[in-house]
Order: C-alpha cells, then sequence, then structure tokens
C-alpha cells in the first residue's frame, strides 16, 4: 500500500535543489511516485504525518570497517601505523560469528544517523574465519539498508615488508578466486538494486602491486567498482616515496587506479596537481573527517576537491578509528574541519548534506537511483524530528540537521520499507545485539591473548 508523508519539510537536494515547506511525498513500492501534487490515494493509503519535522534523501555512508565494531576503543591515543600494528591480530581472530555480530551492531547504529544506503570495506580473511563477506550481507539483509560490501585483500604481510601479520594475508590467487566467486553470487547490477559488490585491496603498504594491477583488471572485467585507502597520512606518503618513488596517488595511477569507476577513502594528503588529475578522471573521494582526526592525520581539502568537481562524500571509516560512526555527525565534522581548515566560507551547511546525500551516492554510482527527494527515485528517505528541545527554534531546517545534535529520527525509510519509527529500529533487537556486541568484544581480546 502507499505510503504519504504529510507536513514536512522537505529537503530535496534536487538538481534546483529545492526546499519544499509543509509538502506532501508520496512512496508506492520502493519508489518515490509524487512530490506536491498528489493523484488520487487509495484508501489503504498509510499516512504519516511529518510535522515539525525535515524530510532529506537517506544519507549515503562510502567508506566503513563494519567489522571493527566489536574491537572499537583498542589503542585509542596512537597514531595510523601503531593503531594497526595493535589490532591486527586481534583482527586475526575475526570469524562469522564476530562479523555477522559487528555488521549488525554497526548497521543498526548507522541507520539510527541517517543512513539508508551504507558500502562496507572488509579486507581481513583469516584461513580459518568462514564466509565472512557472507556474514555481513546477512547481516544487511537483516537491518535493512542498501548495501554496496567491497571485498577487501591484503598480500603483503610483515615477512614481505607490509604491515599485517602473515596469517590475514592470502595469495594473489586466493584473492580473484574470491574476488570472482563473491561478484558472481551477489552482485545485482540493476537499478533498484540492495547489493552491489566492489573490489579492495586494502592499501600502498599491505597489497602487492601485481594484485593491485590484476584486480584493476579484474573489476573492469567483472563491471564492478574498485575502492582503497589513499593519501591518508603522512606515513603513507613516505612508504610510498620510500617504495615506489612517488605519491600515492602517482602510483595508483601507474597501476590504472584512476576513473569514474574508483573511489579512494581519506585523501587528506592530496596535492593540488592531484586534485585536478582526480577531477579529470572522476575519480571518487569517501571523506572520513571524524577518523582523520581520531588519528591525527590532518584535514583533507574538502573545499578544493568540491570546487575542482571531483565527486566527494562522506565515510565514518571503521568503528575502530570512530568510535561514534554517526553519519550526520560526519557532515556536521566536515563543516567544522574545513572551516578550521579554510576560514568561514569553506563549507556551507548545505554543501555538507550535499556530500552526505547526492555526493556519497555519485561515488558508489547510484545517483540515477538514490541521493535525492525526486520523482522517480527510489523511496530511501530519513524523517527527522526537529520539534524537540534540542533543535527547536532553529529556524534553518539544514542548519539544524548539520551544525545541531543529530535529532531523533521519527521514520526512515530504505526502498520504501520503512525500517524506523518513533527512534526506534523495527528490524532488529538492538538491546541483544548490544550484548552480543560485548561478548564477541571479550572473545576476540582474549584470544589474542
Ligand atoms: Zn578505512
Amino acid at each position: 500500500m502507499p505510503t504519504l508523508i504529510e507536513n514536512a519539510h522537505v529537503i530535496t537536494v534536487d538538481a534546483d535543489r529545492r526546499e519544499l515547506p509543509d509538502t506532501p511525498v508520496l512512496i508506492d513500492g520502493a519508489r518515490i511516485v509524487a512530490i506536491g501534487d498528489l493523484p488520487t490515494l487509495p484508501a489503504d493509503t498509510v499516512r504519516v504525518d511529518g510535522r515539525g519535522c525535515a524530510l532529506t534523501p537517506g544519507l549515503v555512508n562510502t567508506h566503513h570497517h563494519l567489522y571493527q565494531w566489536v574491537t572499537r576503543g583498542l589503542a585509542a591515543d596512537h597514531t595510523l601505523f601503531e593503531w594497526l600494528t595493535r589490532l591486527y591480530p586481534i583482527w586475526a581472530g575475526i570469524d562469522e560469528s564476530a562479523v555477522r555480530t559487528a555488521a549488525l551492531g554497526g548497521l543498526a547504529h548507522l541507520a539510527l544517523s541517517g543512513a539508508t544506503t551504507t558500502t562496507d570495506h572488509h579486507y581481513v580473511f583469516p584461513a580459518d574465519g568462514g564466509d565472512l563477506l557472507g556474514a555481513e550481507i546477512d547481516a544487511a539483509h537483516t537491518v535493512g539498508l542498501r548495501f554496496h560490501p567491497t571485498r577487501g585483500s591484503m598480500d603483503l604481510s610483515e615477512k614481505d615488508g607490509g604491515l599485517p601479520p602473515d596469517s590475514v594475508v592470502q595469495t594473489i590467487d586466493e584473492i580473484l578466486t574470491a574476488g570472482a566467486e563473491v561478484v558472481a553470487k551477489w552482485h545485482d547490477p540493476s537499478a533498484d538494486s540492495m547489493l552491489r559488490v566492489a573490489l579492495a585491496p586494502c592499501s600502498p603498504f599491505s597489497v602487492t602491486t601485481q594484485l593491485l594491477t590484476e584486480t584493476a583488471t579484474q573489476a573492469r572485467e567483472l563491471g564492478v567498482r574498485l575502492h582503497t585507502h589513499l593519501a591518508e597520512s603522512r606515513d603513507e606518503n613516505d612508504y610510498c616515496a620510500e617504495h615506489f618513488g612517488c605519491t600515492p596517488l602517482q602510483y595508483m595511477e601507474s597501476v590504472g587506479w584512476v576513473g569514474d569507476d574508483v573511489w579512494f577513502a581519506h585523501g587528506v594528503e592530496f596535492t593540488d596537481d592531484e586534485i585536478t588529475r582526480l577531477a579529470a578522471t572522476a575519480t571518487g573521494v569517501a571523506h572520513c573527517p571524524t577518523s582523520n582526526a581520531r588519528l591525527g592525520n590532518g584535514i583533507c581539502r574538502t573545499r578544493d576537491l568540491v570546487d575542482a568537481g571531483v565527486p566527494v562524500g562522506l565515510g565514518v571509516d571503521g568503528a575502530a578509528s570512530n568510535e561514534s560512526c554517526r553519519l550526520l555527525e560526519e557532515a556536521h565534522q566536515a563543516v567544522l574541519m574545513a572551516r578550521a581548515r579554510g576560514g568561514p566560507t569553506a563549507l556551507t551547511t548545505r554543501a555538507a548534506l550535499e556530500l552526505a546525500t547526492i555526493g556519497g551516492a555519485r561515488v558508489l554510482g547510484r545517483e540515477a537511483d538514490t541521493g535525492s527527494v525526486e520523482v522517480g527515485k527510489l523511496a530511501d528517505l530519513v524523517l527527522w524530528d526537529l520539534s524537540t528541545v534540542a533543535h527547536s527554534g532553529i529556524d534553518d531546517p539544514v542548519a539544524a540537521l548539520v551544525l545541531g545534535a543529530i535529532p531523533p529520527i521519527a521514520s526512515s525509510w530504505v526502498n520504501g520499507r520503512q525500517i524506523i519509527a518513533n527512534g526506534e529500529i523495527l528490524t532488529v533487537d538492538v538491546d541483544l545485539v548490544a550484548a552480543d556486541v560485548a561478548r564477541e568484544h571479550r572473545r576476540l581480546v582474549a584470544k589474542a591473548g
């Protein structure tokens, strides 16, 4: 039956960036079928009162590591490389149970901060871990989010000069075989797809040049996207200078890793020339301001990237470097960080909301399907309650969303299905999940010794 959202302030983020006070939006099936002018409604239409609320596109998260939900709070005061060295032995113990529990917790929490679409970068595959991608896909199906998991990989361990321990890396043949299998089994390229897969070697300092080259070839043969971490820290710059004699982006370009089918997480260290190159090739960037600050890596040049025309979305990054992982908070942080770096006009509140919605959709190749409130688009929508004491009296709903606290979510829909009502997620028992997360955390830490 159709659902009619009435009386809300609709922030469309469409091409004209229309904002429509007190305007009805009609959902039928998986799609938005009317905004403003309504057809004759059937008697069984469900009516949702959006009085005092803002209706936005569902937010799109462009970088995450869900498995880290059960390894939060460790190495709290360390650099990126120290933090990785501390956590790899714990991550080496993950299995299907840990990953499924972590993904249920991480995805439920992400939904409660406004996400309707998320990616995930899973790159730790211990030999006896089981079907880890299958476990998180199962969790995403349960929670009900639109999911773009990436099959990550590492083939450069300590014995070969890389950072990860030997037990969590795989051979190139194992990685390519697994990549082909997950794409064949899970990837759905259709317009209303709830599940698309990408391929994602972990970072320049944990994979070989051959793996990067062969993964790029494989992804293009299979018609899927490519993702990795890049230009995240000065340590990474030093590593690339020492091993390859160039910057991280120059290295990635030399192995075929630029184009509108590629997106990089972080990009803190990109230079002027590199920003021009990213724009010319339509290579995307997942901006993760909280993680960059938590690890002391610096501040991404968001304004310069956006001005140059680079596709930019927001990412919470993994829960081990962002224990909060609330997506709307990343829009808040994006504004604060950009202005701390570039002055009061560096990023507007509306530009930040665009990064969180249509920007992220563009980074994931879904801008025709989601990321704005438009007739014909998928019904991925969030109804934020701005009537409580946290936001009442803020006249500009976008300022309330981006500069204020995270509002309670009155309702949200993914693919036309309601997954949140009155601030509660309908699809999972979060109290049960919380207890499971605590148990899995204790088990993994004990296992690492
Ligand atoms: Zn990451």
